[in-house]
């Protein structure tokens, strides 16, 4: 090299280093505490980029105690008295007014309609009396991305002929338990207010509208005979479907793991400060929106360089950072972002291919076919890339990758055994043997995962809290609360 190009090569150094630093400066003042980082950048063997995978997404049991306690704090903020407090929770604690527990002896067939993130469901079913929820007819529709993102007429004239279809008589007013799993502001249990949309909704002209108001306009447009008696969240519905079915034992929270991920849970309504007015006798469940936490500093949860990206690309920037790092709609892309990055760096091949370049595209049923392969060179992993567009890998990008999506869901389900933990903990259950309802496709299909919860909880010495799979709980739950809230 001549000096002069060692000089520019000096410069274009120096020039690195003070970009660099501006911009850590400016990263650190905006967010205080710099994310985790992997170092790929520079030649890793396999081994290393996995160490350094199983570091960046471990959630030690010393991390865990640290999300249960400011989980704890941010659930009593968000049930203190509105106004009281200089800071408003980053948990919403919403009153879902549903303050009967089912005994499991409600009979009755009931209609049901559940809209979660990705499909509406509708149910006509059967409670017995015995804790049996049987189903007459269950019909499941899609939501297109294009009513998911367009106007509030168009999404609930779809909503309204779903239901429309599954009723038998349209003479008599029919009575529908509706489960709708978004934030939302109730006064009373069938009306709500949708606060802000999650999980990739953006139709306009529903935040802030009442949805049983927005649904019953299109009913009569349709001329639809119906009437939503219960309006609840897919966290609500889970737990009284389980309280249904299990009466005898004692179910006390309810909680999502599927598109995104929620909780609720059985409060006493003394301890619900924000009521008005107030009241000492009884209980409540309470929505807690969970998916929201982090402190405002965004530092709790330790988000790696991928979660920075993830929340930077979604429609809801900067809300939903547990949600961001949990749910069925994010781990795939965390996995994604984490590849893009391996193909750059030469440890993954397909540099610049279509499912590793697209926002979205490598979903979170993948992780779960990947981790599910036990063959010893990963032949089904082959396979499946293979059909996505991915051919021709080898053993060790293979193997990378697996240990990849097992990082990334294990610090998952360790995030929500520290959340679960800090319900039990909230409501004095330390001993008592206690039942939490789960549904979702993320903890119904990805392998291990309730296993890994269990641990984590173990861990804490939380292990009397009972995992209890309450699957098609959200519609199911809907068609309980219809039945109960109406007596
Ligand atoms: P919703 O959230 O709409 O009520 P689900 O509980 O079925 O519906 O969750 C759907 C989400 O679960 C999908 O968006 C996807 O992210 C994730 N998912 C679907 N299948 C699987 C699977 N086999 N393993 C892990 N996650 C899955
Ligand atoms: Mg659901």
């Amino acid at each position: 090299m001549d000096r002069f190009t060692d000089r520019k090569v000096l410069v274009g150094i120096a020039a690195a280093v003070v970009l660099l630093g501006a911009s850590s400066l400016w990263f650190n003042r905006r967010k205080r505490i710099p994310p985790k980082k992997t170092s790929l950048k520079t030649q890793l063997s396999y081994e290393q980029a996995i160490k350094n995978f199983q570091e960046a997404f471990l959630v030690s049991k010393e991390h865990m105690l640290l999300i249960k306690q400011s989980m704890e704090d941010e659930f009593k903020l968000g049930l203190s008295k509105v106004g009281e407090n200089d800071r408003k929770s980053s948990i919403k604690m919403l009153p879902s007014y549903v303050d009967v527990i089912p005994s499991g002896k409600e009979m009755g067939v009931m209609y049901a309609l559940d809209i979660g993130g990705t499909n509406i469901r509708t149910l006509k079913c059967e409670l017995d009396g015995y804790g049996n929820i049987k189903s007459i007819f269950i019909r499941k529709r899609f939501v297109s991305d294009e009513l998911q993102k367009g106007s509030a007429e168009q999404l609930f004239d779809f909503i309204a002929a779903c239901v429309s279809d599954i009723l038998d008589d349209v003479t008599e007013e029919n009575k529908i338990g509706f489960t709708f799993s978004f934030p939302m502001d109730q006064s009373s249990i069938d009306s709500g207010v949708l606060i802000k949309w999650t999980k990739g909704y953006t139709t306009s002209g529903v935040e802030g509208n009442d949805i049983v108001h927005l649904l019953s306009e299109a009913f009569r447009r349709a001329g639809i005979n119906a009437k939503i008696t219960a309006l609840i969240n897919d966290t609500v519905g889970t737990l009284i479907a389980s309280a249904y079915e299990v009466a005898d034992h004692n179910t006390m929270a309810g909680v999502i793991l599927g598109t995104g991920t929620n909780a609720c849970y059985v409060e006493q309504k003394a301890n619900i400060l924000k009521l008005e007015p107030q009241v000492e006798e009884g209980v409540m469940i309470i929505n807690t929106e969970w998916g929201n936490f982090d402190s405002p500093e965004y530092n709790v949860l330790r988000p790696t360089q991928y979660d920075i990206v993830v929340d930077k690309n979604s429609p809801n920037y900067s809300s939903q950072h547990f949600e961001k790092m949990v749910s069925g709609m994010y781990l795939g892309e965390i996995v994604r972002l984490a590849l893009l990055e391996l193909s750059q760096s030469k440890l993954f091949s397909h540099n610049g291919a279509p499912p590793i370049i697209t926002p979205h595209m490598f979903g979170t049923a993948y992780l779960s076919e990947i981790q599910r392969d036990d063959t010893p060179k990963l032949e089904n992993v082959e396979a499946l890339m293979n059909r996505i567009g991915l051919p021709n890998t080898t053993y060790d990008e293979r193997r990378l990758l697996k240990e990849l999506c097992h990082a990334v869901a294990l610090r998952s389900a360790r995030l929500v055994a520290s959340a679960i933990a800090a319900i039990v903990d909230r409501v004095g259950k330390k001993e008592t043997e206690c039942v939490v309802a789960v549904d979702g496709s993320l903890y119904e299909h990805y392998p291990g995962y309730g296993d890994n919860i269990q641990e984590g909880l173990r861990e804490l010495g939380f292990e009397h809290v009972i995992l209890r799979l309450t699957k098609d709980g959200s519609g199911n739950g809907a068609a309980v609360a219809a039945c109960v809230m109406s007596k």
